[in-house]
């Protein structure tokens, strides 16, 4: 039989796996061993192996058993975030189980969305989208969805799809985001030169669009 290195078949699946993954790609419990004892792969909880190199708060988010999410992971697909969610935010899935890491003094935010999470594996840009509407402002959410759609990160239905799940005084940002907004232009700086009212410090404005007059809702925080 072919010899099969852990660290190889890691670097395959995505830096992170289970067990039964890297055995059914030819890894051999032997070689899982002799791998971790010698540094070349990291055994973050018992049954999931990670690459040397893994980035901490992949490995971090898989101790807990979910992959980062949210403003983090909207980063690393390249979207444009304004503003990082404080804290560890991680992705559970529909209905992964959150479990206790060894870390000392850990606090996170778990997000339970539509989908199966994969250890490792960044969430569906939709579902980013979602996770970043729920826990920063409005401004970092318009800036991270026209991002993706310049992109084209996103297809129609996706639109679809985020139009059924975000809360109903965020929709028109749904509408005004565009794909074909001129990249050279950030798209938080086309939202305030729309709506300079938007946000001013302590001062968070909503605004609902019914049938055709904007109605305008101030919160105060
Ligand atoms: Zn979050
Ligand atoms: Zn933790």
């Amino acid at each position: 039989m072919t010899f099969i290195s852990a660290a190889a078949a890691l670097a395959a699946v995505g830096h992170i796996a289970r067990t039964g993954e890297l055995r059914a790609r030819g890894v051999t419990t032997r070689e899982l061993a002799r791998a971790s004892n010698a540094g070349e792969i990291r055994r973050v909880r018992r049954g999931v192996y990670a690459g040397a190199r893994t980035d901490d708060g992949m490995l971090h988010a898989a101790e807990h058993g979910g992959s980062v999410s949210c403003t983090t992971a909207g980063r690393m697909l390249g979207l444009w975030i304004l503003q990082e969610a404080a804290g560890m935010h991680l992705w559970l899935g529909r209905e992964g189980n959150l479990r206790r890491c060894t870390r000392s003094r850990c606090a996170v935010r778990a997000h339970w969305d539509d989908g199966d999470g994969v250890l490792g594996r960044i969430p569906p840009v939709r579902n980013v989208l979602v996770q970043i509407a729920e826990c920063a402002g409005e401004e970092t959410f318009f800036a991270a969805l026209e991002s993706a759609l310049r992109q084209s990160l996103l297809h129609p239905s996706d639109l679809r799809w985020l139009a059924r799940r975000l809360p109903r005084d965020l929709h028109w940002l749904l509408a005004f985001a565009r794909a074909d907004a001129d990249s050279r232009s950030p798209p938080d700086g086309r939202l305030r030169a729309c709506c300079p009212w938007l946000i001013t410090g302590e001062t968070r404005m909503r605004r609902r669009v019914r049938s055709g007059h904007a109605v305008l809702r101030i919160r105060l925080r």
